[in-house]
């Protein structure tokens, strides 16, 4: 189907979620599982991983060179990561409306971050939660996580 009237996508989509090392230590797993249940996307594959460096190297590709870059994958790297693979009508927006924000001090309540994170000293990186972006990151961050 092409866009409708106020030119959204339709159309049936598969995303990567992860829940981050925080989320996973702080025991909020089942939380924000079921605000995404709620929401009424489907849990297609889901697993506890604990990612080495390349592979978050690579997830993590377009912020290389940024300074945020190092203490982000350090941060990924201090403890496993529930990744899922969820799927839904435009779950990709979907689920980054449920998500919010990424500093988890200012999104928005209602949201996963802004309900449940907070700034722990000046670690925006911890902010439970990370979902695809577009649909060409979605196929790529997949293959990576569920290779
Ligand atoms: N991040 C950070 N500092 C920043 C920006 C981002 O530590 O100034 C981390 C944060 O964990 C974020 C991730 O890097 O979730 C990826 O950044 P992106 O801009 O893609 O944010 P997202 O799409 O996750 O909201």
């Amino acid at each position: 189907a092409g866009p409708d009237r106020l030119g959204r996508l339709g159309g049936m989509q598969s995303t990567l979620v992860l829940i981050k090392p925080d989320g996973v230590k702080r025991q909020l797993t089942g939380a924000i599982l079921a605000r995404i249940e709620a929401k009424g996307y489907v849990v297609a594959d889901l697993k506890l991983v604990q990612p080495d460096r390349a592979l978050l190297e690579e997830h993590y590709e377009e912020h290389q060179g940024k300074p945020f870059f190092e203490p982000l994958v350090e941060f990924m790297l201090s403890g496993p990561s529930v990744a899922i693979r969820l799927e839904g009508d435009r779950v990709i927006e979907g689920f980054r409306s449920l998500a919010g924000t990424t500093d988890p001090t200012t999104a928005a309540p209602g949201t996963i971050r802004g309900d449940l994170g907070r700034d722990w000293g000046l670690k925006v990186q911890q902010n439970l939660v990370h979902g695809s972006d577009s649909e060409e990151s979605a196929a790529r961050e997949l293959a990576l996580w569920f290779a």
